[in-house]
């Protein structure tokens, strides 16, 4: 069962004098050109999970996420997308915001519940719902079959890089990435920027699937004080980037990929000669929690 969707992700090469006096050269791959919803490693994430309920005769989806989730808004619109229902359980209070209000638009039907319910899904998940007619989509789509569309991401890759970058927050897309790696036997060092606090335990879960997460370069020091936060260089960082790029990101997953790649490279951690690709996981209606920050 394959879902009709033909996805469109170039690698687009990026110039910047910083980087070419160090003889380096910079890609991004432009997953977030995938969808303008289902953004980026969120439809990686998603695909095989919607083969698999499709397959099953499920038609509805449930699923969690916080308050500015780009997973839940890429499920609200694959659901959309696909025929599917979708439900979602978000965490905390009662509240609205443009993403949450998109969600809506799609059709998702949202319920706010506490924290203690929140924690353990599955068993909510079980208590609340039919396996037979629904189908439990783990927080930011954190899964085997998620693992699985995240390597094909390297299996549409038309040359091979040093290093491989990408924002981590369940960390699925770069265990995924690493499996791609290993797939196809490449050499590419796979990295990883943790854009929480103390992302110390973050691969853990993956090893159970066999993902040899020890080949992969934590760096993380770049998640400016924990998930969401900034600072001014931060956004001093992305107004630079997107207005010499044309490419747009935002502070809570990308921006913070990129400060990292860029700081790297001042700091002489890349040798000359070498090839970065810098994964664009989308997410760019994020960008609409922090306008006031760009307009200070
Ligand atoms: C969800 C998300 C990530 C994090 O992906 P994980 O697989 O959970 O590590 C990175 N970038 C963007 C834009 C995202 O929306």
């Amino acid at each position: 069962m394959h879902l009709p969707f033909q996805i469109f992700s170039p690698e687009e090469e990026i110039s910047d004098s910083r980087f070419q006096e160090k003889e380096i050269s910079l890609f991004i791959k432009r997953d977030d050109k995938i969808h303008p919803f289902i953004s980026g490693n969120k439809w990686r994430k998603l695909k095989y999970q919607l083969e698999y309920a499709k397959s099953k005769d499920i038609n509805h989806l449930v699923t969690f996420g916080g308050a500015w989730s780009n997973h839940l808004l890429a499920c609200a619109a694959a659901a959309a997308t696909f025929g599917f229902q979708a439900t979602a359980y978000v965490r905390g209070e009662e509240i609205r915001n443009p993403v949450l209000d998109m969600c809506k638009i799609f059709g998702l039907k949202l319920n706010f519940v506490d924290r203690e319910s929140y924690r353990n899904k599955a068993e909510f998940f079980s208590k609340n719902h039919d396996p037979l007619n629904s189908l439990f989509i783990d927080e930011g789509g954190k899964s085997e079959r998620g693992l699985l569309g995240c390597a094909e991401l390297i299996t549409e890759l038309k040359q091979e890089y040093e290093h491989i970058f990408v924002a981590s927050g369940t960390g699925t897309t770069v265990a995924g990435l690493q499996l791609g790696i290993e797939k196809e036997k490449l050499k590419s060092q796979i990295h990883s920027v943790p854009i929480l606090k103390g992302a110390d335990g973050l691969l853990a879960d993956f090893s159970q699937w066999n993902v040899p997460t020890e080949k992969i370069i934590m760096h993380p020091d770049y998640h400016f004080s924990g998930y969401a936060k900034t600072k001014p260089e931060l956004i001093d960082f992305i107004k630079k980037f997107v207005s010499s790029t044309g490419i747009m990101v935002e502070p809570t997953y990308t921006g913070k990929l990129l400060y990292a790649v860029y700081d790297l490279m001042e700091k002489d951690y890349f040798k000359p000669k070498s090839k970065i690709l810098v994964i664009h996981t989308g997410g760019i209606t994020g960008l609409l929690g922090y306008l006031d920050l760009f307009n200070k």
